[in-house]
C-alpha cells in the first residue's frame, strides 16, 4: 500500500493560487485518492470549501460541504459556473489560504453548475445562499481569483498589515527550505 496523500495548504501569496487550473482528464484511482485528501485537508482546517489550486494542484477540482454532514459533502471536477442569478448579496467569506482574514464580497445569490462527479458521471445542479456563495467562492481559485481581489478597497487597506505579513511568512519559508542550512 502507497502511503496515504496528505496535502497541506498553499497560502498567499504562494504562485500556485494565480494559476488557472487544468481539467482532469483521467478519472481514476489518483482522482479519486486526491478528492479524498482535499476533503481530509479541508475538514482538518476546519473549512466548509477548498479548491486543488490551495493544496498545490492546479486542477479544476473543488470540494465543499457547507453543513459537515457526511451527506452533503460534493466534490465537482471540471466544473464551469454556466449561469449566475439572483440579487447581489453581500456576505463575509473567509479563506484557507488567507488564515485570519475575513472580507465582505458581493455574488449572485443563485448559481448553476456543470461538472463531473469524481467517477465521470455528469452533475447539473443549482445551488442558493451560503452553498452557493461557497462553490462561486472555490471556482474563483479554478480562474486564479483571490479574496483580496474581490475585497472592498476599505477592507483591502483594513487587512493591509495582515496582507503583508502574509507575504512575509511566506518569504520567510521560502528561505527555510531554498537556502542551505547553516549554523
Ligand atoms: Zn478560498
Amino acid at each position: 500500500m502507497p502511503d496515504k496523500l496528505e496535502f497541506q495548504l498553499s497560502i498567499y501569496p504562494d504562485p500556485v493560487l494565480r494559476k488557472v487550473a487544468a481539467p482532469v482528464e483521467a478519472f481514476d484511482d489518483d482522482l479519486a485518492a486526491t478528492v479524498a485528501a482535499m476533503f481530509d485537508r479541508m475538514y482538518a482546517s476546519s473549512g466548509v470549501g477548498l479548491a486543488a489550486p490551495q493544496v498545490g494542484l492546479g486542477r479544476r477540482i473543488l470540494v465543499l460541504n457547507p453543513t459537515g454532514e457526511p451527506a452533503d459533502e460534493l466534490a465537482l471536477v471540471n466544473v464551469s459556473i454556466v449561469d449566475r442569478s439572483g440579487p447581489e448579496v453581500s456576505f463575509e467569506e473567509g479563506c484557507l489560504s488567507f488564515p485570519g482574514i475575513y472580507a465582505d464580497v458581493r455574488r449572485p445569490e443563485r448559481c448553476k453548475v456543470q461538472a463531473f462527479s469524481v467517477t465521470g458521471e455528469p452533475i447539473e445542479r443549482e445551488f442558493d445562499d451560503f452553498t452557493s456563495r461557497i462553490v462561486q467562492h472555490e471556482y474563483d481559485h479554478l480562474e486564479g481569483v483571490l479574496l483580496v481581489d474581490r475585497m472592498s478597497p476599505a477592507d483591502k487597506q483594513r487587512h493591509k498589515a495582515a496582507l503583508e505579513e502574509l507575504v512575509e511568512r511566506y518569504r520567510d519559508g521560502l528561505r527555510r527550505t531554498s537556502a542551505p542550512q547553516r549554523r
